[in-house]
């Protein structure tokens, strides 16, 4: 570590934390508190020119790092206990290129932050439900978000990157690399700038519904079934919807964040007024905004650092097998304000340009299940991780053959890690991508792992 502090004193413009500097903990606190992994330092660079610094240099003397931004992994994976924590979210340039329809991201970018330079030009891009998120993570390892159905996953927006590589040198990405950083984030390097597509738009029609919820199950299934027949009827594109029981202002509810990303309100409208009739409707947020309010108002429903996990399942359909152990669990939800239970959706309409590869496979129409236990403190907390296994234990025992064999690799733990059925068809290109850019496994720490993979079933 001697080594890195004298870099230090070299750059002194290079602002760092060791756990007796006064903001250590406000720096290496992530979105879950993991108390098992506190680095030895957190490093802030401030250029990729000071990151193809310090890669070197860590790697020549053995020094386990990560690189963090967001903080959102919910297993923790940006710290490594001991460690040395490459923090980027002092990179956080953003440039709008109206004309080529791109924007160049740093790569410690957060979404809101990007939200809020991309509504200047009134434009966007896909995002996830809460932009606390860092931009880079969420979209390189997929990205589900409220506009997968108008304009794709996060994954496939990506059209250029610069990196950090495994000898340090800073280099803009070529073709194959970009394809394995689509899916396989940080797995080739440290990604400092991320190129993503962006499309022009302003007014939008986006916020929550809560619907009355005396009959919690009755509802889950009432309102799939009207879901599930306005599909089959035809759904427009610039309409998302993303299912969620949450303890929210009227309570513990069916809720709903109600995306409508189309400058034709009216349209909008009638479609709100069709979803808002398939159950009673407690409350309502929806109105005419923009992607920023719409960011912070779903900000401002989730804590900054919270105690909690996740747990993931993927199913091809919510059948109803899967909406009855959704009601019986969703009514035995505890009531603590941050816990949640959540329904993305891939849906078969997602466009995805065929010009874009990618080493992300999972491109079957699928529900994407997020049970997540969270609690201001970790004895609130029991409770909800003994729901949230019950609930992910019955889930798991449905249909065997409605459940999709990958999950999310950004939601799984490293314990369920399998990357043979994440990477599916993409596992061996990935591999050989892997082998080709990162051969010493220099990047050790980021969320895919090949190298334990003969431990995986
Ligand atoms: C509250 C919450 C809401 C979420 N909502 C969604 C959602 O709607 N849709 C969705 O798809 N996912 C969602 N996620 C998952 C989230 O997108 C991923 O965990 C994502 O990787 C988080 O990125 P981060 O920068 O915030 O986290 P970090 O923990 O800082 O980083 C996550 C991983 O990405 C790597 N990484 C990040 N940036 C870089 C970079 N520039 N270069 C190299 N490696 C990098 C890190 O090393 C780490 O391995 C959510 C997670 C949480 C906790």
């Amino acid at each position: 570590m001697n080594q890195v502090i004298e870099f230090l004193k070299e750059n002194p413009h290079i602002h760092y934390a060791i756990p007796q500097s006064p903001d250590f903990e406000e720096l290496r606190l992530g979105f879950v508190i993991n108390e098992t992994k506190s680095p030895a330092i957190v490093i802030r660079p401030r250029s990729a020119e000071d990151v193809a610094g310090l890669v070197p240099l860590l790697t020549k003397n053995n020094l386990q790092f990560t690189v963090r931004v967001g903080g959102h992994d919910m297993s923790g994976r940006s710290q490594v206990a001991d460690g040395v924590t490459i923090d980027l979210r002092e990179i956080s340039h953003i440039h709008v290129d109206v004309e080529s329809q791109t924007a160049r991201l740093g790569g410690g970018v957060i979404c809101m932050d990007m939200l809020e330079e991309l509504q200047k030009y009134k434009v966007t891009t896909p995002f996830g439900v809460t932009p606390s998120v860092g931009q880079v993570g969420w979209a390189t390892f997929g990205g589900y978000g409220l506009l997968s159905s108008t304009y794709g996953l996060g994954v496939d927006q990506i059209v250029g990157a610069k990196v950090v590589d495994a000898e340090g040198k800073i280099r803009e990405a070529d073709g194959t690399m970009l394809t394995g950083i689509r899916g396989g984030g940080g797995s080739l390097g440290v990604i400092v700038e991320i190129t993503l597509k962006v499309y022009p738009q302003d007014q939008i029609l986006a916020g929550a519904i809560f619907y009355k919820s005396e009959d919690l199950a009755a509802g889950v299934i009432q309102f799939n079934a009207a879901y599930s027949k306005a599909k089959q009827e035809g759904l427009p594109s610039s309409l998302h919807l993303y299912q969620a029981i949450l303890n929210g202002p009227v309570g513990k509810t069916l809720s709903l964040f109600f995306m409508w990303a189309s400058s034709n309100l009216e349209e909008g409208q009638q479609w709100l007024s069709k979803v808002s009739s398939w159950l009673p409707v407690a409350m309502s947020t929806v109105q005419p905004t923009n992607q920023r309010d719409f960011g912070s108002f779903a900000n401002s429903m989730i804590p900054k650092h919270t105690y909690g996990t996740i747990f993931t399942v993927n199913f091809y359909d919510l059948t109803p097998e899967v909406l009855e152990v959704i009601g019986i669990h969703g009514k035995k939800q505890p009531n603590n304000p941050e816990l949640l239970f959540g329904i993305h959706e891939l849906r078969s309409d997602a466009p995805r340009d065929p010009n874009i590869d990618t080493v992300f496979d999972n491109r079957v129409p699928h529900f994407l299940i997020e049970i997540i236990p969270l609690a201001s403190t970790p004895e609130v907390l029991a409770e909800g991780l003994v729901w949230g296994e019950a609930f992910i234990n019955a889930l798991r025992n449905t249909d065997p053959t409605n459940i999709v064999p990958a999950t999310y690799i950004s939601l799984t733990p490293n314990k369920e890690l399998n990357m043979k059925t994440i990477y599916g068809s993409r596992h061996e290109t990935f591999k050989k991508i892997k082998k080709q850019y990162d051969p010493q496994n220099v990047f050790n720490n980021a969320l895919p792992r090949f190298e334990n993979e003969s431990e995986q079933s």
